[in-house]
């Protein structure tokens, strides 16, 4: 199964793209976390990206997509894949149209509102990438229940970033969900219910798409 989350920030895309990833034995692969990754390893791309992703800007289509092309040309991901943050927009979607095909995209809906105040108390943890609804959401302040590692507030979720980053999903990413609609392989998601009532839904609909082709 090649699969697609799509939500503007704070819709839990991250949190559920890892939760299927794990449920369903295949890579997630977030553009976003390799942008971080590489970003704190000081690597070539990860500076190149850095100076974009701290003003909540896009990184350029051409960077981003041949990233995706050799990520999802590796082995791990014959038997399909999770993408999270890419495509963010038409252009990006064309290309991955040349590279590989898509079996479902999940779009999670969420008001503006909501998706601002869940991004001002969002926390991630520096080693395992955890994310959590804020620093009381864990068992020690500040400190990752899973690894122990530290949390912070990524640069781009701070205020001015939060509200450009908006603003770019529904002008860019956004028309992704008519695009995908198109090719008949959209499923819509309320995202204001607890995680795992989405996962279960997501999980529901992937079992029902694999019986039907089994029959
Ligand atoms: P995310 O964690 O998905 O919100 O991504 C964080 C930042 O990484 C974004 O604000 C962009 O600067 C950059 N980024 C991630 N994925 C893409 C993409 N597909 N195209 C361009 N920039 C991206």
């Amino acid at each position: 199964m090649r699969i697609l989350l799509i939500g503007r920030q704070g819709s839990g895309k991250g949190t559920q793209a890892k939760l299927v990833a794990e449920r369903h034995k295949i890579p997630n692969i977030s553009t976003g976390d390799i942008f971080r990754d590489a970003s704190a390893l000081r690597t070539d791309l990860g500076m190149k990206a850095e100076a974009y992703m701290k003003k909540g800007h896009l990184v350029p289509d051409e960077i981003v997509t041949s990233l995706v092309k050799e990520r999802v040309r590796q082995k791990d991901c014959r038997d399909g894949f999770v993408l999270d943050g890419f495509p963010r927009n038409i252009s990006q979607a064309k290309a991955l149209d040349k590279i590989t095909n898509l079996d479902k995209v999940f779009v999670l809906k969420l008001s503006d509102d909501l998706a601002i105040k869940r991004l001002s108390q969002r926390r991630q943890c520096k080693k395992c990438k955890s994310v959590y609804g804020g620093i009381i959401a864990t068992r020690k302040k500040g400190i990752c229940d899973k690894c122990h590692g530290k949390l912070y507030q990524r640069e781009d979720d701070k205020p001015a970033a939060i509200r450009k980053r908006l603003s770019i999903y529904h002008k860019e990413t956004e028309p992704l969900v008519d695009y995908y609609k198109k090719k008949g392989i959209v499923h819509l998601i309320n995202a204001n219910q607890p995680v795992e009532k989405i996962a279960a839904e997501i999980s529901r609909h992937l079992y029902h798409e694999a019986d039907m082709l089994e029959l």
